[in-house]
């Protein structure tokens, strides 16, 4: 991570040098330098400073820059996961928390008032919900992160309840659960990644999830699981293929009460001190978004940092780049 981070910084700064470089000479340039070393690392604004100035010709690109960083490989596209992630607030050292409110979108109303709650949220967006496209829009405006819902298949449902329309059953082939899965991921644009709603079942079969998986995977996208069983394979299936796992630490309101969800939200501010980081799950509920609007205003005050869920995926550095920095 390290050595991604810093090739990211190298590569802004050689690329502001050559655009400055090439509308206003090399003094302005020197200036906006200068100011970039507010926030980039000291070890790159050395190496640009110690090149000598190059007079730019007139209506020519500014020659390259050529600092030492030939020996690391090309820059890679961004996974989605990383592409979309909301920037997460500095911790400082205080515990993380992230909130995903997912069935997002089947009431709407719920929805608008979820969307409006203050952020960074991650929102997860039912597959099939009305006005999808409108949703993210406006949940990404309001500077939430956004994810999608999908619909699987429950160990037992109660009578009426069912996942909902193109759930992923594991009784559908290979190729249905492909289909299913690219209708929904093609559905909105923008998102990190996916969690299971209901899935007790589906999530437990290695075979079905493997195929899900691998659509993630292709997609670059990363994994929450809702943790729905304790014989989820989420986390082994999802490593196999390579796709960022995250797993839930607290659902919030599975009673549906202001005082039940005040008690979740006491276990989840205990997980994220005793671990550093913690996950909860909600639902556009009136209780939950009472107790929301009341308590996240309050979280900076209380010792902690509210943070998108991308904040909170680890991610092992490529074997190469942990060779080179072994060099
Ligand atoms: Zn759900």
């Amino acid at each position: 991570m390290r050595q991604k981070t810093l090739r990211i910084w190298i590569g802004a700064a050689i690329a502001g040098a050559a655009a400055l470089g090439a509308g206003a000479g090399f003094g302005a340039g020197l200036g906006a330098l200068e100011r970039a070393s507010d926030v980039t690392p000291p070890a790159v604004v050395a190496t640009v400073m110690a090149r000598e100035p190059v007079a730019p010709r007139a209506m020519t690109p500014a020659p390259a820059f050529v600092p030492p960083v030939q020996a690391l490989p090309p820059a890679e596209p961004l996974p989605a996961w990383r592409q979309f992630a909301v920037a997460a607030p500095p911790a400082d050292g205080r515990p993380r928390i992230a909130v995903v409110i997912d069935d997002l979108g089947v009431q709407v109303p719920n929805a608008r008032r979820v969307i409006e709650l203050p952020g960074p949220l991650t929102l997860s967006l039912m597959t099939y919900a009305l006005n999808l496209p409108q949703l993210a829009e406006a949940g990404r405006a309001r500077g939430h992160e956004l994810m999608l819902h999908v619909p699987m298949e429950p160990e037992e449902a109660p009578d009426l309840v069912t996942p909902g329309p193109n759930a992923l059953t594991t009784d559908l082939t290979a190729a249905e659960l492909r289909k299913r899965m690219q209708g929904a991921l093609d559905r909105v644009p923008g998102i990190v990644g996916i969690n299971n709603h209901m899935g007790s079942k589906f999530t437990a079969d290695r075979g079905a999830m493997t195929v899900v998986m691998q659509e993630l995977a292709a997609r670059g996208l990363l994994f929450l699981d809702s943790l729905t069983t304790s014989h989820s394979v989420g986390r082994v299936t999802s490593r196999a293929a390579g796709v960022p796992y995250v797993a839930r630490d607290v659902f919030l309101d599975n009673e549906d009460t202001v005082e039940s969800v005040r008690a979740q939200i006491r276990v989840l501010e205990a997980t994220a001190r005793r671990d550093g980081s913690a996950i909860a799950i909600a639902h556009p509920k009136a209780a939950t978004i009472e107790v929301l609007r009341a308590w996240l205003p309050t979280l900076a005050a209380r010792g902690f940092v509210l943070v998108p869920l991308t904040a909170l995926v680890e991610v092992e550095a490529p074997a190469s780049l942990v060779a080179k920095a072994a060099q």
